[in-house]
């Protein structure tokens, strides 16, 4: 397999601040790979590290095996599709996308076709003439999308390319840009803070804190399997339990993590822990009973039209051993 993008013990140090700090990874090429993490955990600037707008202070970055370092960013295969879209408002909608061909040297009527084509891609044939202003958010981001595929890019950065749209706009979104990652072949890399997001699209999913990758690893890894107690908490709806709890439950005398849904309601006799409902939520698909324990709380999710327990009830705690995970306390 090729390697799009690698890190090889990668940091970028602005003064005293380790925006990226010691980020080694591996890219493989077609592959849609998110960056996920809070703000300012250093996912931009690993996209910036690659399109060549910023340098590491120490390791390599390597793309399609080549060392990055001499390669300005525009002579790279890489292009950046940004959160604010950055269109040139008083160009059409045509111009926009044509605009990198331009630059390139690339006659009129060739580029005008190669934007038509892009447009079409992305569904806003027709819209060629107008200008940015008199597009919907969403028509917006798409334009941005083909003016960066129009370069023909090997690697497609996205920076939160989806942050300025409603919710319904942006689940449709997330579908067509999947399914465009797919009919493309590119390698897509796309930062977000939405974990739902990250976990929808991509193929692997990077979990960045404090400008370091905590975890790398498919969608259903990191959701099952969260190696921390920092990915548990940010990618959600996992209980942590500490190591005494984890004891008392069964379990190994170390943090774990264990999912919501794989908790059932059952008889405090037979339960591997029991407690007092403290709320039952209904959500849609599911109802979120949270249950007071002596040292804290958990959550468990009870698919809708299974009985639910009362508020005050006193109920107990089951699940099947291997569901829950071993994890490092610190980081
Ligand atoms: P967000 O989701 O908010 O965009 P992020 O995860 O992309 O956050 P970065 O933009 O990579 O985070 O920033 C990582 C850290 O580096 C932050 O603390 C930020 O303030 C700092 N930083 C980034 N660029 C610079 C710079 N040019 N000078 C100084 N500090 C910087």
């Amino acid at each position: 397999m090729t390697l799009a993008v690698e890190f090889e013990h990668v940091s970028r140090h602005f003064g005293q601040v380790r925006a990226v700090d010691d980020v080694s990874i591996g890219i493989e090429e077609g592959c849609f790979f998110a960056m996920l993490g809070p703000s300012g955990s250093g996912k931009t600037t690993c996209l910036r590290l690659i399109s060549g707008f910023e340098r590491p202070t120490a390791g390599h970055v390597r793309i399609f095996g080549q060392n990055s370092e001499a390669i300005p960013p525009n002579r790279r295969p890489v292009n950046t599709v940004f959160q604010d879209y950055a269109l040139f408002p008083h160009l059409t909608v045509r111009e926009n996308v044509a605009y990198g061909p331009k630059m390139a040297g690339v006659d009129r009527r060739t580029r005008d076709a190669a934007a038509e084509e892009m447009l079409s891609l992305v569904k806003l044939s027709g819209y060629g003439d107008r200008k940015p202003g008199q597009l919907s958010g969403g028509q917006r981001q798409r334009v941005a999308l083909a003016r960066a595929l129009v370069n023909r890019p090997r690697v497609l950065l996205l920076d939160e390319p989806l942050g300025a749209l409603d919710l319904k706009l942006r689940e449709a979104m997330q579908e067509e840009l999947k399914t465009l990652q797919q009919t493309l072949g590119i390698t897509f890399i796309f930062v977000t803070h939405d974990q739902g997001e990250a976990l929808s699209m991509a193929d692997r999913v990077a979990v960045f804190n404090d400008g370091r990758i905590v975890q790398e690893g498919t969608p259903q890894e990191i959701y099952d399997r969260p190696r921390t107690r920092f990915v548990a908490d940010f990618v959600g709806s996992a209980n942590v339990l500490s190591p005494e709890i984890s004891a008392r439950a069964g379990g190994p005398a170390s943090w774990a993590s264990l999912r919501a849904e794989a908790i059932t309601l059952t008889d405090p006799a037979t339960a591997r822990l029991s407690g007092t409902v403290r709320s039952v939520r209904y959500l849609g698909a599911v109802n979120r009973v949270t249950v007071a324990i002596p040292e804290g709380e958990l959550t468990a999710n009870v698919p809708t039209g299974q009985p639910l327990p009362s508020a005050g009830a006193t109920v107990g705690l089951f699940w099947d051993g291997d569901a829950l995970h071993r994890m490092d306390g610190d980081a």
